[in-house]
């Protein structure tokens, strides 16, 4: 079985996700968070880091977990409670960590959003939802009932231990143009890049109760699938690049959230 030393997975991720140059929130921390005495020789993949997907990490034999979500969202605090017991099994168990949030999900072949829309059948053909200097998201074209598409969303999200559900909506209208941004995609920010860019159709993870009421005023229609299952498909492309990279094994830890 291969042995790959850490920092040459490190030096392989870093630019290829441009983890240095991505802004993102203070506490995504992106980049490897937690090292090891290693070497690398299988990787896990999961949305979070808790205390869930570290022991399914260990409990196969992996030792670099890939996340979305990483340790510091918080910022800091003491090491105490939950937050020491995340810390003491990735150390007990020499489990490495990297994390990855917004450079995931603003990159061109690992971004969340991007992969959820091929998932469900949509092709797209800009970005969306924009933070800084990236986008986080995916928008395009299309003529598909949205009633169709939403059965298409609540079958992945259902797969993933979730659901889906949409703002009002008239049974007969169809969905001609569209945007996607994973997770907690729905704020004022993106309503307005919405209303701008014309969309009919946004599919976020979650979003706030205002959000509902304010797009059946903007002709929008929202499908909220999950904040859990929109950011399942990044990680797990990343993990499943870097395996097949270095030669070594991968493996999925699923903890669904029910969110
Ligand atoms: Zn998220």
């Amino acid at each position: 079985m291969s042995a790959v030393p850490l920092p040459e997975i490190v030096a392989h991720l870093d630019p290829l996700l441009r983890t240095g140059e991505t802004p993102d929130y203070p506490g995504a921390m992106n980049g490897l968070q937690v090292e090891h005495r290693g070497p690398v020789t299988k990787i896990a993949a999961a949305v979070d880091c808790s205390a869930r997907t570290i022991r399914g990490a260990v409990d196969e034999g992996a030792n670099l977990l890939l996340v979305h979500h990483g340790l510091f969202w918080g910022g800091p605090q003491p090491l105490t409670g939950a937050r020491y017991a995340r810390v003491r099994l990735l150390l007990d168990h020499d489990v490495a960590l990297y994390a990855s949030h917004l450079p995931l999900d603003a990159h061109e072949r690992f971004g969340n959003s991007l992969l959820l829309a091929r998932e469900v059948g949509l092709a797209p053909s800009a970005g969306f939802a924009r933070y800084e200097t990236v986008e986080c998201g995916v928008r395009g074209d299309a003529d598909v009932a949205s009633a169709e598409l939403l059965a298409r969303l609540r079958a992945f999200a259902r797969a993933h231990g979730g659901d889906v559900r949409a703002s009002a909506m008239e049974p007969d209208r169809r969905t001609r143009r569209w945007a996607i941004c994973s997770g907690a995609g729905v704020n004022a920010g993106t309503l307005r890049e919405a209303t701008a860019a014309g969309i009919d159709t946004l599919i976020t993870g979650e979003g706030p109760h205002w959000s509902a009421v304010d797009a059946e005023e903007h002709g929008l229609v929202i499908m909220y699938a999950g904040h859990y299952a929109t950011e399942t498909l990044g990680v797990r492309a990343l993990a499943e690049h870097t395996a097949a990279r270095f030669g070594v094994p991968w493996m999925w830890v699923a903890a669904p959230t029910g969110l």
